[in-house]
């Protein structure tokens, strides 16, 4: 089975939604959010792809779990991801994001990684690192996960004022 840091970050935000994405319902194609995000990673930065790279990691969990990422901006000198992102109404799904990418480094040998959450378009950069409680947090969701993604009921909804701005919300709201 194999978990990515998408799916780290959607069940931070919402399980009805990391449970769509995992059972291979995506409608991020329809998303000017997703557009959006992938625009301010190539015009905020036009040099970083010249000084960072970017690099793809997997590790084997227990020998069942397949747990892989692709960090697009790691600066390998300083040992620093930065991880841009364009609002921070969902920051703490952003973190678990990075705190796994950092653990995914560690799990490869490579330690005292931090990250640096960037949002340029509000001029705010947030330092995250992983402690041990963080990892034992990030055990204990994958293992969460995996069962979301064996199971054949969708989490109920959320309601929340995030569901106005997510791919899924016509999907979860339309009927009613
Ligand atoms: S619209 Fe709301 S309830 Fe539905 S998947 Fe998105 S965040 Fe979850």
């Amino acid at each position: 089975m194999n978990i990515n840091a998408t799916l780290i970050n959607l069940y931070h935000v919402c399980q009805r939604e990391c449970w769509l994405h995992t059972n291979g319902i995506n409608m991020e194609h329809t998303s000017d959010t997703v557009y959006d995000g992938k625009l301010l990673h190539e015009t905020s930065y036009p040099q970083r792809a010249e000084k960072y790279t970017e690099i793809e990691l997997s590790a084997v969990l227990n020998d069942e779990i397949i747990l892989t990422g692709k960090i697009d901006f790691y600066d390998a000198k300083e040992k620093i991801i930065h991880e841009t992102k364009r609002s921070d109404k969902i920051e703490e799904a952003h973190e678990w994001q990075v705190k796994y990418y950092i653990w995914l480094l560690e799990l490869n040998g490579i330690e005292d990684v931090e990250a640096i959450l960037e949002y340029p378009t509000l001029r705010h950069k947030n330092l995250v690192k992983l402690s041990e409680a963080d990892k034992q947090h990030l055990l204990s969701i994958i293992r969460n996960i995996a069962q979301l993604k064996v199971s054949d009921n969708c989490p109920p909804k959320i309601n929340a004022k995030i569901c106005k701005s997510c791919s899924y919300y016509e999907l979860c709201y339309i009927d009613e």
